[in-house]
């Protein structure tokens, strides 16, 4: 054993079993997902808790378990009922990722999910942290963690520069990650560290003085709180635009488009949508025939390497015409009795800006 490894085993010494004791007293333990502590459950939750938080994953991870009870029953759904179910949570991929392991956890693991660390992570969305924690978390093995909220609280802890995503960083933390984990109460401690960084080691003004591992850390002590984590040199973000048209009928629904699988919001419905003006415009005319189009307010989207403005271009129409065949591919929707499919998070908003608003207000967007 080097000074290094000796010197980190004593600091984790302190660590871990300050965090366990304040996760008895403190921690959360009555979330919806603690309450039976399976891989199918704990997986789910790890998912919806990828960058999302614990207050918005509720709701959707009770219906979700209320639909979907066992693996079983996600892997018999369609992909457009998970991705309905998912609607408003984004980062889709996670979703349809969810299904196609569901199928997989089915067809080659006869239900049950794998239980070593290279079985989990061979599964679609399941990265080594994600993989540690649900086998940690649902069978008590000992696996470390590394995901956002342990990263924070690592780096500030042990006084840890370097942006957390470069390799040669995350390399040190995993080992630290590894040092801190301990053999017995495992599950317990991956909940506790999450919770820490979720509630206590929160991203701005950490919560210091109600935190348990506060003596021995080295951000505290030398006032760093502030720069550790250290963050990624930022580039310009690429900016994009779409036209997007909203055909909406006399009685409410919108013409919908189902996007292909692949690529950006695989599999979602949207509006048709087209990169410049006059393309939109043929389309509308080809279908609809002269019908009157107008703009409406700018909609912008933040997706995680671009920003994507999206130009509504509005058309009312009276019935339903010919050149749409209702199928696969397109649907009338109507937001007073959604069907089950997965809606992208611009359509929610602009359906609920421009179709479902009051009259009033629609004109003046026109
Ligand atoms: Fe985070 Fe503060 Fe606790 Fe250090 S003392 S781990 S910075 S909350």
């Amino acid at each position: 054993m080097t000074h290094v490894d000796e010197d980190l085993g004593v600091v984790a010494a302190h660590f871990t079993p300050a965090l366990l004791e304040w996760f008895h007293r403190h921690g959360r333990k009555h979330l919806p997902w603690q309450r039976e502590l399976t891989p199918y459950r704990v997986w789910v939750s790890e998912i919806m808790l990828q960058q999302t938080q614990v207050a918005t994953v509720i709701p959707y991870y009770e219906r979700f378990m209320a639909r979907f009870p066992d693996v079983g029953a996600l892997a018999a759904a369609s992909m457009d009922e998970v991705l309905h179910l998912w609607t408003g949570l984004g980062y889709y991929a996670r979703g349809r990722n969810l299904h196609r392991a569901a199928q997989r956890v089915v067809a080659e693991y006869g239900g049950d999910f794998p239980d070593t660390l290279e079985g989990m992570q061979s599964l679609p969305g399941i990265g080594r942290s994600t993989a540690g924690a649900i086998l940690a978390i649902s069978r008590s093995q000992r696996h470390p963690i590394l995901d956002g909220n342990v990263k924070r609280v690592l780096t500030r802890y042990f006084g840890i520069s370097g942006f957390p995503g470069e390799a040669t960083v995350e390399r040190k933390l995993w080992t630290f990650a590894d040092a801190c984990t301990p053999a017995h109460d495992v599950g317990s401690y991956t909940q506790a560290i999450m919770d820490l960084g979720a509630t206590i080691c929160v991203r701005s003004r950490p919560l210091c003085s109600a935190c348990p591992v506060s003596t021995h850390c080295v951000a505290r002590r030398n006032g760093l709180q502030s720069v550790l984590p250290t963050r990624r040199v930022r580039k310009e973000r690429p900016q994009r635009e779409t036209f997007a048209v909203l055909v909406i009928r006399d009685d409410g629904a919108v013409l919908l488009e189902k996007r292909p699988a692949a690529g950006l919001w695989g599999g979602l419905w949207a509006f048709p949508q087209f990169d410049d003006r006059t393309r939109a415009s043929q389309w509308l005319s080809e279908r609809f025939g002269d019908v009157p189009e107008a703009m409406a307010e700018i909609y912008e989207h933040g997706f995680t390497h671009f920003d994507l403005q999206i130009h509504p271009v509005v058309a009312r129409i009276g019935g339903v015409p010919a050149r749409i065949s209702e199928g696969d591919v397109h649907q009338w929707y109507d937001a007073t009795q959604p069907s089950k499919i997965g809606l992208t998070k611009p359509v929610v908003d602009l359906i609920k800006r421009l179709v479902t608003a009051e009259p009033a207000r629609q004109h003046s967007l026109l």
